[in-house]
């Protein structure tokens, strides 16, 4: 237990949590930023590039094969997405932002998730919008490289925001006004240099929010926090109690 921490939310009415990548690393899904050599046999400037996907879209699509789909399929929620959904039904935790786009946060049970990336685990048709889950977009696969739609044959792509797409306009919008609303605001597990994304922190900061911040490594706004805990996502929100 973090007494800080438990101080922090024992006097807190309205906490929003905006996680990063680095809660789902002990879920063994790697970061961007980690040194896990898994993702660096692709480069994130191809798959993850919308102007990439539409040039080459074999590209994802083989790193969707190799690693993506593996790595979901072996991934569960760890102790650190479980004390989330305890804060939530718990009443204190009002709304979850996440960067992810694994969908861990909902497997795990948290209902109030703004995805401001995405869910990498819903696959649309570009040309009919025809919707497919991973494992019909893994099947397509195996007929057609790159997959198309069974209906229209339009292009495969996944329900994420690459590199060049604009964030979700509602879900930007409600976290902006979610940041604002709360009085203690968790960054965990983010380094915070993806805008816009980790103006989030900056927003609720200025809304006058207690901004804790719980990363491995040093941020760019651990300066302007209330508390800073580098220690392992699970560790530390496993060990509260809220309320
Ligand atoms: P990031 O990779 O930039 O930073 C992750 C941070 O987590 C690092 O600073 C690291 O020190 C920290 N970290 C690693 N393990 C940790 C642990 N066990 N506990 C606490 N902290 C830990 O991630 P980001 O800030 O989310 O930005 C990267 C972008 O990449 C996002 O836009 C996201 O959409 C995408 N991404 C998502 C996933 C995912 O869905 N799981 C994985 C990789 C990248």
């Amino acid at each position: 237990m973090h007494q800080e921490l438990e101080a922090l939310l024992s006097k807190a009415s309205y906490v929003v949590a905006f996680t990063g990548a680095g809660i789902s690393a002990e879920s063994g899904v790697p970061t961007y930023r980690g040194t896990d050599g898994v993702w660096n046999k692709y480069d994130p400037a191809k798959y993850a590039d919308v102007g990439y996907f539409f040039q080459d879209p074999s590209y994802y699509w083989h790193f969707f094969k190799d690693v993506r789909y593996p790595v979901l399929q072996e991934a569960s929620p760890n102790a650190g997405h479980h004390a989330l959904v305890d804060l939530e039904k718990q009443g204190l935790l009002k709304a979850l932002i996440t960067q992810n786009i694994d969908g861990l946060h909902q497997e795990a049970g948290s209902r109030n998730v703004l995805e401001l990336h995405g869910n990498t685990r819903s696959i649309s048709c570009q040309g009919c919008g025809r919707s497919y889950g991973l494992d019909e977009a893994r099947a397509r696969l195996e007929e057609e490289h790159p997959p198309t739609c069974g209906d229209c044959r339009g292009l495969l792509k996944p329900d994420v925001v690459l590199f060049g797409e604009s964030l979700p306009t509602d879900t930007l919008r409600r976290a902006e006004e979610e940041s604002r609303s709360c009085d203690l605001f968790l960054s965990i597990g983010s380094s915070l240099v993806v805008q816009p994304a980790a103006s989030m922190p900056a927003i609720a900061k200025q809304s006058g929010a207690r901004l804790v911040i719980v990363n491995m490594e040093e941020t760019p706004f651990d300066g302007k926090a209330d508390l800073v805990i580098r220690d392992s996502a699970s560790t530390v929100l496993s060990g509260i109690q809220g309320g």
